[in-house]
């Protein structure tokens, strides 16, 4: 049947453990049925997640599951989707589709195209990035939803958080910041960090906060006294 679920909220409001509670119905689905009823379903995710390692999703509870099949581009998420032609499609993270920016309307064909053939489909992510702007995989797929979870938490202030506010050493990263940082354990070093919080407490400012600034040029001038002690 066609069914299309979208997942989506900040960082830390639960989205993972949303996607959990659909897998886990499934799994029980298949413990009391007979092979022939089994809800079979497959989980994708993009290889550039490294939250945890590549064929695992880990919710912030603590809850895995393993048998994820990770997939660098929106060609081979389709040739790997062309392997399960009667499964649930289950992706995560779909928002670092947009790394390549060309993949975008390739992503929403291809989801268009398997609605039509009546796949069920699933889909988490972020549906903003860290300048407070739509990401365009899910928000335009918002009108193809048959059913949208929108998971929140609370900002330290209290109220409901919408954003996903960046920071580096706890400043907000300015406007001019790329959208996407690789998340490894290098942009941790960086001292990069992530918080949910409310429109009122969310801050994009034009130019890093002078303390930023000072940390950026330390670990600039770090970086090219490395740089000269690795050239031959
Ligand atoms: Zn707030």
């Amino acid at each position: 049947m066609r069914f299309l679920t979208l997942i989506f909220g900040t960082v830390g409001s639960g989205k993972t453990a949303e996607m959990f509670k659909i897998i886990n119905k499934l799994q029980e689905h298949n413990l009391r049925c007979q092979p022939a009823q089994f809800k079979k379903f497959v989980v994708f995710k993009p290889i550039t997640e490294t939250r945890s390692d590549q064929t695992t999703i880990i919710s912030r509870t603590g809850q895995t599951f393993n048998q994820v099949i990770a997939v660098n581009n929106t060609q081979n998420l389709k040739l790997e989707i062309a392997k399960y032609p009667n499964h649930i499609i289950i992706i995560e993270e779909c928002q670092l589709f947009e790394i390549n920016s060309d993949d975008i309307q390739a992503f929403v064909a291809l989801i268009k195209e398997l609605l039509k053939q009546n796949r069920q489909i699933i889909l988490g992510g972020l549906i903003q990035n860290s300048h407070g702007q739509k990401f365009d995989i899910l928000s335009s797929l918002c009108s193809e939803a048959d059913e949208i979870i929108n998971p929140h938490t609370t900002c330290n202030c209290g109220q409901i958080a919408s954003r996903s506010q960046r920071l580096q050493m706890g400043y907000p990263t300015p406007i001019t910041d790329p959208i996407f940082l690789v998340d490894n354990s290098f942009s941790h070093d960086l001292g990069y960090s992530y918080e949910p919080r409310c429109n009122d407490c969310f801050e994009l400012p034009l130019e890093p906060h002078p303390n930023l600034k000072t940390f950026r040029s330390i670990l600039a001038e770090i970086k090219d006294l490395k740089d000269q002690q690795n050239r031959p």
